[in-house]
């Protein structure tokens, strides 16, 4: 047989439905697909690859899909911590973006994201912010994959007027981007409570026509369920269920406030739930039930949020977290092992998102987004279990391969598109002129 790239390595965690992990494996790929996946004896002997790469020490994994976020916040990282959500948000982020957010901000921020997810082993991101038109260029430079929302929020922002005025331009990327091979779109209200019901009626019916997912943030806060019984006199997910956006579209973001009827109604409609718990912990919002989610059935992913909020993107720390808190909420040290916060940080995400045919797993004929992480460093040593060591003891600067559609996007730690000293120039410059405003 033939192949283009052939990657040998000792361990290989493909994520498949019975969470295997091969030992001395290796993966062929061409044409931007997993052609086989097979032991590295058989592979040499059968094999005639263009390119062979030795992995010895390394983790082989599906790239890891950071199902939310908003990239270009990497530029207000830091800028305010320690507070609570509302404070937070009317206080700082909020008048630093109506000051700060236009497309060269939005540009140099999402590259700085980008950058910083790669060299974290992330793959694919599930994006919301505005200017997404610039977000979306920038991602596709890098060849990195991103879903990219078509922000819809009710206020004026220097990207939009007015709802009808998001959904607008939101359509328009959404054309531009048709059959792009790492680029996809979907509609991101912000929230419940900055999104009134006229436009998330409207997003209902044209994410109907166009195939999309819908990414929300959804009960974030204790004070975000009250404010909606007090204004709509229903807590926040009963009224979306009302405007018909509980289903298999829905991307519901934090979940921190459930109750078992909610829970209930998430398994029943299949809606998906995407966990952010070290924005959750740090803004003090609450504790998503991940325990108790998992156990009933609803399919969960893994986000960072924002670098405002983190306040880093690393999907290799949001496991570990995610795997302790769940222990902790739940009070048994049995919840969420080690596989189980690997399947939110890979196929949960590829699934909620609709790419789960594509990507999220390493099987044959899907497409090559891989990630070789080195586990020969002092705090992975010695490896007794792979997976245990990536989730609760590795960090992102052991990721030192990522394949993206089979075309190596970080080689050796360093990005092969992105210019890094650029990158980091203009994050600081942009540090400078936030900093001295604040
Ligand atoms: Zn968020």
């Amino acid at each position: 047989m033939q192949a283009e790239l052939l990657i040998h390595a000792p361990w290989i965690l493909p994520v498949d439905a019975a969470d295997s992990q091969l030992d001395d494996h290796a993966i062929a790929v061409s044409e931007g697909r997993i052609q086989a996946l097979l032991p590295s004896t058989e592979a040499r002997a059968s094999i005639e690859a263009q390119r062979v790469i030795e992995l010895p020490g390394h983790v082989l994994t599906p790239g890891l899909v950071n199902a939310h976020t908003h990239a270009a916040m990497s530029l207000m990282r830091g800028l305010a911590d320690d507070l609570p959500l509302m404070t937070w948000l009317h206080e700082h982020i909020w008048p630093a973006e109506q000051r700060w957010v236009e497309p060269g901000f939005v540009g140099d921020g999402t590259r700085l994201a980008v950058l910083e997810m790669l060299r974290g082993g992330v793959t694919c991101y599930n994006d919301m912010y505005f200017h997404p038109e610039v977000s979306a260029q920038v991602t596709a430079e890098a060849g990195m994959r991103a879903v990219i929302g078509m922000i819809v929020i009710d206020f004026p922002t220097g990207y939009a007027a007015d709802a009808d005025g998001y959904i607008a331009k939101g359509l328009a990327l959404h054309e531009r981007y048709r059959g792009h091979p790492l680029i996809r779109v979907a509609f991101a209200p912000h929230s419940p409570y900055t999104v009134s019901d006229a436009p998330l009626s409207r997003v209902r019916t044209l994410a109907d026509q166009l195939e999309i997912p819908i990414h929300i943030h959804v009960h974030e806060t204790r004070d975000e369920v009250t404010q909606s019984l007090r204004d709509h006199g229903q807590r926040p997910l009963a009224r979306l269920d009302r405007l018909g956006l509980l289903d298999p579209s829905l991307l519901a973001v934090h979940m921190t406030q459930l109750e078992d009827a909610e829970i209930e109604r998430l398994v029943a409609t299949g809606a998906h739930v995407v966990h952010c718990p070290e924005s959750n912990l740090k803004l003090a919002s609450g504790f998503c039930p991940l325990a108790k989610l998992l156990e009933a059935g609803v399919n969960v992913a893994l986000g960072t949020d924002g670098a405002a909020s983190n306040n880093d993107l690393s999907m290799l720390g949001e496991m570990r977290t995610a795997a302790l808190l769940a222990k902790g909420v739940s009070g048994s040290a049995a919840a969420v092992p080690a596989s189980a916060a690997l399947r939110m940080a890979t196929i949960n995400g590829a699934r909620a998102l609709g790419l789960d045919e594509e990507i999220g797993s390493l099987e044959v004929g899907k497409a090559a987004d891989i990630v070789a992480i080195d586990l020969g460093d002092a705090h992975t040593q010695p490896v007794y279990h792979p997976a245990s060591q990536l989730v609760y003891a590795a960090s992102s600067h052991q990721v030192r391969q990522v394949w993206i559609n089979g075309r190596q996007v970080l080689r050796d730690g360093a990005p092969t598109q992105l210019d890094a000293a650029d990158t980091f120039a203009r994050a600081r410059t942009w540090g400078e002129r936030l900093a001295a405003r604040d």
